[in-house]
């Protein structure tokens, strides 16, 4: 007989490697699927030092950590994408590329995938000078000249990161002021590396096969500047990853997907947790916390729906 499992959990970022160990602690069947590597934008990050209990813990450490505390409680992982949601009924389906799983709630955790600039040609330079992720691909700059763009925590924190690695760093941002923290842009204004290049946009890529300068527009004096680099860090945020969905979510305007206050979206079943809702602050911390609430909650709805059957 086909399993159907009490949870299947999409995504393995802190959310969903918290939704399944409260999950497994209370002795439901999950299946955590994962496409890519647990930790999702845990990997992104270097260095953290805002996760409770830890003054500095790498994005990698922290996700091994996670990992291995989900393993001790024999949760079961799978790798593979996922092509298709089925929210409705009691039994969800998710289609994955490799393989179909069945289970009786859903804990959606995918989180968001980056933004990209949509300038002509930024697809062509993607690996070849443009790059989306400061920890992934930073070493391969190492004494050369780079340029980050991006007013946001990420930003600040990559550029930091990058002038310790690179000769020197543009911060190129689209306004006067920073959206990431104080903390942060204290950090970067202060480092002899860092220009900044405020109240900017590009506007134009340039280069054969690998990117080589960028042209620069100042949306206030109407200056345009070319800055020559060997590489532009694209990190402008993420958008919701939902599109696999099928079925009709309640969807923020942005399109984040809509919970209560105990992550239920509004499909019977079918949890919300981390980056891809529609929350206020979206940090480790509060993935781990929306990944709490949505395994207890859960649960309550598994034995619910069990006391009914009878
Ligand atoms: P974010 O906070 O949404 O910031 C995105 C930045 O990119 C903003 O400064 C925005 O400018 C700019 N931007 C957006 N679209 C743009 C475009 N088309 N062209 C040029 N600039 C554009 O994204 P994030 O920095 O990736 O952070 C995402 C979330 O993770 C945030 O909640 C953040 O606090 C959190 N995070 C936290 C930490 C930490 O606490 N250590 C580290 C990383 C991320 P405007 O400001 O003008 O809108």
């Amino acid at each position: 007989m086909e399993k159907i499992y009490d949870v299947a959990i999409l995504g393995a970022g802190p959310g969903g490697m918290t939704a399944a160990i409260y999950a497994r602690r209370a002795g439901l069947e999950v299946i955590v699927i994962e496409k890519e590597k647990v930790g999702g934008a845990l990997l992104a990050t270097y260095e953290i030092a805002n996760y409770t209990g830890f003054e500095k813990i790498t994005g990698k450490e922290l996700a091994d950590r996670m990992f291995n505390h989900t393993k001790t409680l024999n949760t079961e992982y799978a790798y593979d994408e996922v092509k298709k949601v089925i929210v409705e009924g009691d039994v969800k389906v998710v289609e994955c590329y490799k393989q179909t799983f069945k289970a009786r709630t859903l804990i959606l955790g995918f989180g968001a995938s980056v933004r990209k600039l949509n300038l002509d040609n930024e697809r062509k330079f993607v690996g070849r000078g443009i790059s989306y992720c400061a920890t992934c691909d930073g070493k391969l700059f190492e004494g050369k000249t780079v340029a980050i763009v991006g007013g946001g925590n990420t930003a600040l924190e990559d550029c930091f990161f990058l002038s310790n690695l690179a000769k020197k760093v543009y911060l190129i941002h689209r306004r006067e002021e920073f959206r990431g923290d104080a903390i942060l842009s204290k950090q970067v204004k202060e480092k002899a590396n860092i220009e900044l290049v405020l109240n900017s946009a590009i506007s134009k890529l340039i280069g054969d096969e690998q990117l080589k300068q960028i042209e620069v527009t100042n949306k206030v004096t109407g200056e345009i500047k070319p800055i020559d680099i060997d590489g532009l860090f694209v990190c402008i945020g993420r958008g919701p990853d939902t599109e696999m969905i099928d079925g009709d979510l309640k969807l923020s305007e942005n399109g984040y997907i809509i919970t209560d206050d105990c992550m239920r979206t509004n499909f019977d079943g079918v949890f919300a947790i981390g980056d891809i809702r529609n929350t206020p602050l979206r940090q480790i911390v509060t993935a781990c916390s929306d990944g709490a609430i949505a395994a207890t909650k859960a649960f309550e709805y598994i034995k619910i729906q069990k006391v009914k059957q009878k």
